[in-house]
């Protein structure tokens, strides 16, 4: 239902609870961070059932620290709401983790093919099926994350807005978006990017933001961001003065 993502040269956890929160009066069952460990370069998860605060309450202070995470409150639509089909959702491996809203229709055929292919699900939702859906297509056409989450995204039906991060590329965000909404917030100052499903998370840090539009994808590497159709052409990004006072 909500979804918040940062990265820049901050710590993210502070930043993705308080964006969460910001985000709660859409209404949510559970709620969820991924972060990037650089200590094993590994993503963490840390997701619960529950509000804002008993997710802040299970984290503990304990997270790694890091300038690279993800962040999402869920409304359940395919699956109870739990703590395991809270997300983030890791893909079969572990390569990726992502957040999603929306919905995957073709979800249970492509669920039924990845499980012919070997690979195992945890949960019931819609959202760990695109997770793995994006990780086998890296593996099968032998392509990046980047390619990989375009092709997935031209193969499933429904609508969605996601933030993807990969173990294997620790300084990337991907983001798109078919249905639902993302703002992408940009912090030229210091190169710092945040990513939430309205605004409201964002005002706080910058005025300047770019929406992202139905069928377009955001590439955030470095300190660069690219926007790109789905179609795998490049977009030029309209940014915004945000006005609001909040
Ligand atoms: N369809 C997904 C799920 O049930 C996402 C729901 C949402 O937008 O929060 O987990």
């Amino acid at each position: 239902c909500g979804i918040v993502a940062y990265k820049g040269k901050e710590q993210a956890l502070p930043i993705l609870i308080k964006g969460l929160k910001r985000l709660e009066y859409r209404g949510y069952d559970s709620a969820g961070v991924a972060l990037y460990d650089n200590s094993v370069s590994d993503i963490k998860i840390y997701k619960k059932q529950g509000k804002v605060k008993e997710l802040e309450n299970l984290i503990d202070g304990k997270s790694p620290k890091s300038g690279v995470g993800i962040g999402h409150t869920r409304w359940a639509t395919h699956g109870e709401p739990s703590d395991i089909n809270a997300h983030p959702h890791r893909s079969h491996n572990g390569r990726l983790s992502l957040v999603h809203n929306g919905i995957i229709e073709n979800y249970a055929a492509i669920k039924t093919e990845l499980q012919k292919k070997g690979y195992t699900f945890e949960s019931q939702t819609d959202t760990e099926v695109l997770a793995s859906f994006i990780d086998y297509i890296i593996t099968s056409e032998d392509c990046s994350l980047e390619e990989g989450v375009r092709l997935a995204l031209t193969r499933v039906v429904g609508a969605y807005a996601i933030v993807v991060i990969a173990k294997d590329n620790p300084d990337t965000l991907i983001a798109a978006r078919k249905g639902s909404p993302l703002v992408i917030g940009i912090k030229e100052d210091d190169g710092s990017f945040f990513l939430a499903s309205d605004a409201t998370p964002i005002v706080e840090y910058t005025k300047k933001v770019v929406y992202l539009k139905d069928e377009e994808m955001a590439v955030i590497s470095g300190n660069q961001m690219t926007i790109k159709s789905l179609e795998d052409v490049e977009q030029t990004p309209q940014v915004h003065e945000l006005d609001l006072n909040l």
